[in-house]
Formats: C-alpha cells, sequence, structure tokens
C-alpha cells in the first residue's frame, strides 16, 4: 500500500509508459510522484548518453501550457531562469535586409522561451531518478500490443531479444509514428487522419561571433519571412542559433549544386550568409536532406481502461504555432488533474480525458497549420490585407 499524493491509502497501479521523449518522460515524473509503479520503455538509447538525434529540432520555443506543467514537476523556474532564453517578440528580416520587430505582448511583457531539447529531455530523466518506482528500459522497441489485455512485446535493440510485459494501463508517447497508436488502428469506431505539407525543413547554424557572444539579438524569435517559403531562428545557451528553413521540397530538389545555394540565399536571406558562414551553409545544407512534418488526428485516445495516447502519438501538429511540445506537456497536466479528480479509477479517467481533450487539440493543430501562413507571408502584410489571404487559405 502506498499513500498517494491526494492523501488516500491505495494499491499502487502498474503503468508502463512507451516512449521517454519529453512528454514520456514528463508523465513518468507525473506519475511516479503520485506513488504509482512507472516502467518507461525507450526505443532510443538514453538521450544523457547520446549526441543530438536528427529528425527532432534541436530547440523549442516553451509557453505558458508547457511551463505550467513543469511548475507541477519543480522544474519550471530552472528551466526559464537558467536554461531558457526568452524571446519576447519577432524579430522580422525583410527582404531588402532592413528589420523590425513585432513584440509578443507589448503590454505586459509575456515571452516564450528557447529551451535545449536534450537539455530539457534529460533534465526530466533525471529528475525520475529521485524517484524508487520508475524504471526506465532504453533501446526496448514495441513491436507488438494487445491492448485489450494491457500486454507489450518489446524488441531489445541492442542483442536482438524479445520480451513481454502486462501492466494495469499503457501510455503510448511515442511520437508521431506511434506503434501504440498504429495498434489501436485495428479498433473499431477509432477515427485518424494523417497529412503531410509540401514543406520540408532542414535546419542550420549560426555560431557564436568572434566575442564568442550571438551575432544576433538574442532575445527573439528570427524570421526571414519570403511568402511560400521562410527561414526562422531561435537562440541556444551556447550562443549559437539553430536556423530552419521551411520550404516546399519541390524547391529544396531544385537548389542541388553550391552555386545554387549560394545563389538562393544571396537572393533571398543575403543578410544571413555572413551570419552562417559561406563554407559552412554548404557544409549543413549537403550535409543531410530536408524532413517532412505531418499533421495527426485521431481520437478516441483511450482503449477501455487499459491503453491511452499522448503527445504527438495522439495529435502530432506542425511546428509552426511552437505547440506541440507544449499541448503534449498540457496532456500531462490533464491528465495528472483527472487522476486526482477521480482518484486513480482509470476507467473513469481514461473516458473523460478521451471524450473531452480532443477539441482543444483538434483546435491547435489547425492553428498550427494556419500559422504557418501567417509566419511566412500574412506576418509582412498590413492588417487589411489578411481578409483576403485568409480567405484564400
Ligand atoms: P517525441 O519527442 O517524438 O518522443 C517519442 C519517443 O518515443 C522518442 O524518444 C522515440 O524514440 C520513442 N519511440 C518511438 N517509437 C517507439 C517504439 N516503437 N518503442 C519505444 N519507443 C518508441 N513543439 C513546441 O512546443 N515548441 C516548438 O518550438 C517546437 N518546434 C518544433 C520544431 C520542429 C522542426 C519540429 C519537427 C517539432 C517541433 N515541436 C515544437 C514539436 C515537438 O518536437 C513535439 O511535439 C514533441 O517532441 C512531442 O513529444 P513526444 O514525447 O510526444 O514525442
Amino acid at each position: 500500500m502506498t499513500t498517494l499524493q491526494n492523501g488516500h491509502q491505495k494499491k499502487p497501479l502498474d503503468i508502463i509508459i512507451v516512449g521517454g521523449g519529453l512528454v514520456g518522460s514528463l508523465e513518468a515524473l507525473l506519475l511516479a510522484k503520485r506513488g504509482h509503479r512507472v516502467r518507461l520503455y525507450e526505443y532510443r538509447e538514453d538521450i544523457r548518453r547520446t549526441p543530438h538525434v536528427r529528425g527532432r529540432s534541436i530547440n523549442l520555443a516553451l509557453s505558458v501550457r508547457g511551463r505550467k506543467a513543469l511548475q507541477s514537476v519543480g522544474l519550471e523556474q530552472h528551466m526559464i531562469r537558467e536554461h531558457g532564453i526568452p524571446m519576447v517578440g519577432r524579430y522580422i528580416h525583410k527582404f531588402d535586409g532592413s528589420t523590425y520587430v513585432i513584440p509578443y505582448d507589448a503590454r505586459t511583457n509575456q515571452c516564450i522561451y528557447s529551451v535545449g531539447r536534450n537539455y530539457l529531455n534529460s533534465l526530466l530523466l533525471k529528475e525520475s531518478e529521485k524517484y524508487g518506482n520508475v524504471e526506465k528500459y532504453f533501446n526496448h522497441k514495441l513491436i507488438n500490443a494487445d491492448l485489450h489485455k494491457g500486454s507489450l512485446t518489446f524488441l531489445k535493440t541492442q542483442n536482438k531479444e524479445t520480451v513481454e510485459v502486462n501492466a494495469d494501463l499503457i501510455i503510448g508517447a511515442d511520437g508521431a509514428y506511434s506503434a501504440v497508436r498504429k495498434a489501436m488502428m485495428k479498433q473499431p469506431l477509432f477515427d485518424y487522419s494523417q497529412k503531410y505539407i509540401e514543406h520540408g525543413y532542414m535546419e542550420l547554424c549560426i555560431p557564436p561571433g568572434e566575442d564568442g557572444e550571438f551575432q544576433m539579438p538574442s532575445k527573439y524569435l528570427h524570421i526571414w519571412p519570403r511568402g511560400n517559403f521562410m527561414l526562422i531562428a531561435l537562440p541556444n545557451q551556447d550562443r549559437t542559433w539553430t536556423v530552419t528553413l521551411f520550404m516546399p521540397f519541390a524547391k529544396f530538389n531544385e537548389i542541388d549544386t553550391e552555386e545554387k545555394v549560394l545563389a538562393f540565399f544571396g537572393k533571398y536571406f543575403a543578410d544571413a550568409i555572413p551570419l552562417i558562414g559561406k563554407k559552412k551553409l554548404l557544409e549543413d545544407f549537403f550535409a543531410a536532406s530536408a524532413l517532412p512534418l505531418v499533421s495527426v488526428k485521431c481520437r478516441p485516445y483511450n482503449v477501455i481502461d487499459k491503453t491511452l495516447l499522448i503527445g504527438d502519438a495522439a495529435h502530432a501538429v506542425v511546428p509552426f504555432y511552437g505547440q506541440g511540445m507544449n499541448s503534449g506537456f498540457e496532456d500531462c497536466t490533464i491528465l495528472d488533474e483527472l487522476f486526482q479528480k477521480h482518484n486513480d479509477d482509470i476507467a473513469k479517467i481514461l473516458s473523460e480525458y478521451s471524450d473531452t481533450r480532443w477539441k482543444d487539440v483538434f483546435a491547435i493543430s489547425d492553428l498550427a497549420m494556419y500559422n504557418y501562413i501567417e509566419m511566412r507571408d500574412l506576418v509582412t502584410r498590413p492588417s487589411y490585407l489578411f481578409r483576403k489571404s485568409i480567405d484564400d487559405f
């Protein structure tokens, strides 16, 4: 018997979380705090021992939804004060090289924070070690699931053995290409849709200046809006900038020689070339190809009282609203509130979560899709022109 956070004496639940990314590791922490037994299974190696994995952005904008969730595990202030760089507005780089600022909140100075993905993920994993009731299994890939029975099969990627495990509750936090969701797709009445946008993204880098400092004003999210494509940059703790080029794949494919890269950047992002450096631009541009962006909607998020999807597994969104991680963290907050409200009664928790959560999540997904047009195009136009463009969209 364990004394739960709500003061009740209860047998702890046995919970498996699939996926130790940002959302899975936060959820593990919240459930551990409540006294439950948590087993976290992650496909990759422990992120604390590996360099950045390509296919996930290097840094992210943390906003109020995410901050609230971090606050509930006592990490918000640490993240924003010591490891977050405030971004108080958009810093627009015009075609002619001139710049201007659009504050996010000129009245009360609210801002968003640029945070490092690896740092935050590692911090959440490390924090869970304070609790004796969390077990972590890295290099374990989910390959099969019986979601009604709560039984899962993992492949140990290092020695190719398989292991079968059971739990009272399975939480699928295994990202946009979720294996748990794939198993759920066999359920009757499970709605699912996905959309790949025609644009991909590529991450480049602006190094620190010769003085070791940021080469651009750091307290902003920098944007080079160019109509059908854009460049953005978010600051990092080490005084570098992660620069992301969002552009149609067709356009990426056209730019296939060094001359074409320099001509393209020279025409559209001339002020970024000296910041990135010609040599580094060419190296990074050809180091890897552009990556796709997918938007996923599905519901319900649960299978009876045995399985639940959260984070990107439930709702991958395009990144233009900076809300993927933030809304995944909000999933954890809401779930935690429901554990409290329903005294750990999984059936009630999962059913209420699934019935209510989808509306906000679908709205965020649509806003994210719309905000791409806003960031790459509308942001440069006077507001009276917005109406027409939104109608076009
Ligand atoms: P993930 O981070 O994808 O983690 C899923 C985990 O599950 C991974 O560790 C994976 O290895 C593991 N896994 C997968 N399959 C299996 C399996 N079969 N078995 C076991 N484990 C498995 N969001 C923001 O809020 N703000 C931003 O500024 C922002 N910027 C972004 C920029 C870009 C370019 C992109 C692509 C995304 C951005 N996002 C942003 C979205 C954000 O990255 C995601 O919403 C967030 O990573 C979701 O976290 P997650 O834990 O649900 O999924």
